[in-house]
């Protein structure tokens, strides 16, 4: 019994799936060309296919699980249940008009021609707004569609915006945050489903691990109470003397987000010697 995953062949989505079962300590090798491969020392078979079939591969079963944009598992209205999102392939499917429209709201798109790939998710938002347009399917290039008359405005992913810029378009409605999930096909066996059980649990180690830093530092007897307050920890940050009378060295873990905040603080707090370092895998 192996597990069947579906991830991206080749693609923004491709490296990143890798790196992600890589970290999970499953090593793939992908060959060139290959379509298919077997992961060294999980029980795991990879197929590796256009984004697009991911959700319909794993609502067949023919793959149990899948890597995709929620972008593209939205948009194909598969039997498929999202799992965990992923953290990668972060962008955004935005509605978005030549540069010199006069767009002031979503009414501007009434009557309009709209060019997308994603035909789906675009009448779902213009239904929403109760919005009557035209939906022009096409499956790429559809930034281009305004300038060669093609369609009025586009719903299309952007991420940092440069290729609208490129075309002389604005962005101006955003319809879907998206990024990549682990899709699970929803009649699994028992077998399938602790094998998604293991994986999620190191996927959850790699996140976390992701989120926070260890650090080390020095702190003055007087500084500690101060010092643990700012540093809970895992479950309180260890203390081990120093070889000089009333100092101590402190190990803690520190959230990413809250990194700069409290290294300020701890330094006032009278901290020395303040070390950081990244964490491989965190087991809460
Ligand atoms: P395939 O050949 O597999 O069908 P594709 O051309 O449809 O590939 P990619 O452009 O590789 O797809 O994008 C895959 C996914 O990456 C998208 O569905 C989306 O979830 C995510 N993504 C992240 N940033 C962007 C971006 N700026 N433009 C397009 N997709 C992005
Ligand atoms: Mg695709």
């Amino acid at each position: 019994m192996s597990l069947k995953i579906a991830i991206q062949k080749s693609g923004r989505l491709h490296e990143d799936s890798i790196k992600l079962l890589n970290d999970c300590g499953i090593v793939v090798h992908n060959g060139h060309n290959q379509l298919k491969s077997i992961a060294e020392n999980f029980p795991m078979e990879l197929y590796f296919l256009r984004d697009d079939d991911i959700p319909q591969y794993v609502q067949d079963g023919v793959a149990h699980i899948g890597i995709v944009g929620e972008n593209v598992a939205y948009e194909k209205c598969k039997q498929v249940q999202i799992i965990k999102e992923l953290g990668f392939g972060k962008c955004r499917l935005s509605i978005a008009v030549p540069r010199s429209a006069e767009y002031e709201d979503v009414q501007y798109l009434k009557g309009k021609k709209i060019a997308t790939s994603y035909p789906f998710l675009c009448a779902q938002f213009l239904k929403k707004h109760r919005i009557e347009a035209e939906i022009h399917e096409i499956s790429g290039s559809v930034e281009i569609a305004p300038s060669i008359g093609l369609a009025d405005a586009i719903c299309d992913l952007v991420s940092s915006g440069s290729t609208l810029i490129t075309n002389g378009l604005k962005e101006t409605e955003i319809i879907l945050e998206s990024q990549a999930v682990l899709i699970q096909n929803v009649g699994l066996g028992t077998e399938q489903t602790e094998l998604i059980s293991k994986l999620l649990f190191r996927i959850n180690a790699v996140q976390a691990a992701k989120r926070n830093k260890y650090i080390l530092l020095n702190a003055p007897t007087e500084s500690l109470q101060e010092i643990f307050s700012l540093l809970p920890g895992m479950k309180s940050p260890t203390v081990l003397p120093l070889a000089e009378e009333g100092w101590s060295s402190i190990h803690s873990v520190l959230s990413e987000d809250e990194f700069w905040e409290k290294i300020e603080a701890l330094k006032k707090a009278g901290a020395q010697g303040i070390l950081v370092v990244p964490i491989e895998k965190m087991i809460i």
